[in-house]
């Protein structure tokens, strides 16, 4: 139900002078969008057949280095060109920049006019259309928490990231007045939002001072990677319009709650019937969900990665704080790594609750996609649901609980290999190497306080 303007739409548009601005975007390694703002006319003129971006773009860090040892991409080979393929299907509005819209782009390679198989929009693609020759449609929702700020990210950034005083002064959980005092940022994003075609539910106040969660309505797998990159790059540029920070890191204080990104997913036939739902299955499971939800468990140390791709993610796993960090699947239980959902009803769903805000929703999606898929050819068998407080489970198996682990999970994942590639694996597990090696470079704060004066 992705609402998107049609080519000729945006054509009469730009010639009506409403649209003067195309945003042509590929989603990088980390989920943002990057690509260049094209003159509307020039854009239906002739670049939206193709454009081209130094082939850096998937081979570099939140900080736009040039790491060593990409296969695809180095100083060695040049870092040449990829072909950036507008795909027209993606074309919409984006109501709070004016005259403007974006279209999201194929990455091609330059010579073989390939899709780069490490793009995230590719890997996603690659397990969507697996499920889709077992008969098989996925639909996913991403749910977004993010903090807000009472400084701009330029003043926060020029402090040095010390000026940190959220928006509220206190836990915000579904609150309506503290919320109304956020009002100035959260409506236009849901309004600019819902006019670019992406379907927001709501909004809601989240369980920390200054944190809010923005909910969008299912969709199949490759539009809601598509809302939650443009709903989060849309919630950092109106905060920025009103002076405000957002921040989709996932811990930004070790004594506050984290930010999730929770995925809800559910499979259905291509005719549209939910393949999940089963009147007289346990808990309304059919044997498709219980074999999926199976895949998710056994591969869900191989998948930790793409759920939590940072050094700082893992500081989000802690006891307490509904961040889960246990491998156990439980009915609506806020403190297991996967909850049943919407059991009784047609609406039944798996919610994996292990991702941070600072997901890529293309390879997150795509690596539970691909853990499903695995449960569903194995016929894996469901363990009983557990119940409790999971944290003080012992039988449980553990999450990784650092980066250095969940690399070494997806580096030894046969599934990951054999689902996504050798080559995407690899390219990953690099990119995870290189963030524990700057971390390791780098004196940290925390370190200078403790044993300046004491070691
Ligand atoms: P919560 O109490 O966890 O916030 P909600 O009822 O608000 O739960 O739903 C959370 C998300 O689940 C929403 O984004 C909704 O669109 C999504 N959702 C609902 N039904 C399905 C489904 N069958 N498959 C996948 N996601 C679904």
């Amino acid at each position: 139900m992705s609402k998107t303007l049609t080519f000729d739409d945006l054509k009469s548009r730009v010639t009506a002078g409403d649209i003067d601005t195309v945003l042509v975007c590929l989603v990088d390694m980390q989920g943002r969008l990057m690509g260049k703002r094209f003159h509307a006319v020039n854009f239906v003129e002739s670049a939206y057949k193709e454009t081209h971006c130094c082939d850096y773009l998937l081979a570099t860090d939140l900080e736009m280095a040039t790491p060593d040892g990409y296969a695809a991409s180095s100083w060695e080979r040049g870092y040449g060109d990829y072909i950036m393929q507008p795909d027209l299907d993606t074309i919409r509005l984006i109501p709070w920049l004016e005259g403007t819209a974006m279209v999201m782009c194929d990455v091609l390679d330059h010579h073989t006019h390939q899709e780069v198989p490490h793009s995230p929009r590719a890997v996603l693609k690659k397990q969507v259309q697996r499920l889709k020759e077992l008969g098989f449609i996925a639909k996913t929702a991403t749910e977004l928490e993010f903090f807000i700020f009472e400084k701009s990210l330029d003043e926060i950034r020029k402090s040095g990231f010390k000026d940190l005083e959220p928006i509220s002064g206190y836990n915000e959980d579904y609150h309506i007045l503290q919320t109304t005092k956020e009002e100035h940022i959260m409506r236009p994003l849901r309004n600019c939002l819902f006019d670019a075609g992406i379907p927001v539910e709501n909004s809601k106040g989240e369980a920390e001072a200054g944190q809010e969660e923005l909910n969008i309505r299912y969709d199949e797998a490759l539009n809601c990677a598509e809302y939650h990159t443009i709903a989060k790059h849309a919630a950092k540029e109106i905060a920025w319009q009103k002076g405000h920070a957002a921040t989709f890191v996932s811990k930004w204080h070790h004594e506050r709650v984290g930010s999730s990104s929770h995925i809800h997913q559910s499979l259905w036939t291509l005719d549209g019937e939910s393949a999940f739902y089963d009147k007289d299955g346990e808990f309304t499971m059919s044997k498709t969900m219980q074999h999926y939800v199976a895949g998710l468990l056994k591969y869900a140390q191989d998948t930790t990665y793409f759920l939590a791709p940072y050094i700082n993610s893992y500081k989000r796993f802690a006891k307490g704080t509904f961040a889960p960090t246990k491998v156990i699947w439980s009915v609506d239980n806020r403190t297991a790594a996967f909850r049943l959902c919407g059991d009784g009803t047609k609406a039944v769903r798996i919610e994996c609750r292990v991702g941070g805000s600072d997901i890529n929703p293309y390879l997150a999606i795509a690596a539970q996609l691909a853990a499903g898929i695995a449960g569903l050819e194995e016929k894996l068998e469901l363990a009983p649901a557990t119940s409790g407080d999971i944290y003080e489970n012992e039988a449980a198996e553990d999450l990784p609980t650092n980066l250095r682990d969940a690399a070494t999970q997806l580096e030894n994942s046969k599934m990951l290999r054999a689902a996504m590639g050798d080559v995407v694996v690899e390219h990953y597990v690099r990119a995870a190497h290189w963030e524990q090696e700057e971390f390791d470079r780098v004196v940290t704060d925390y370190e200078i306080a403790r044993g300046f004066e004491k070691a």
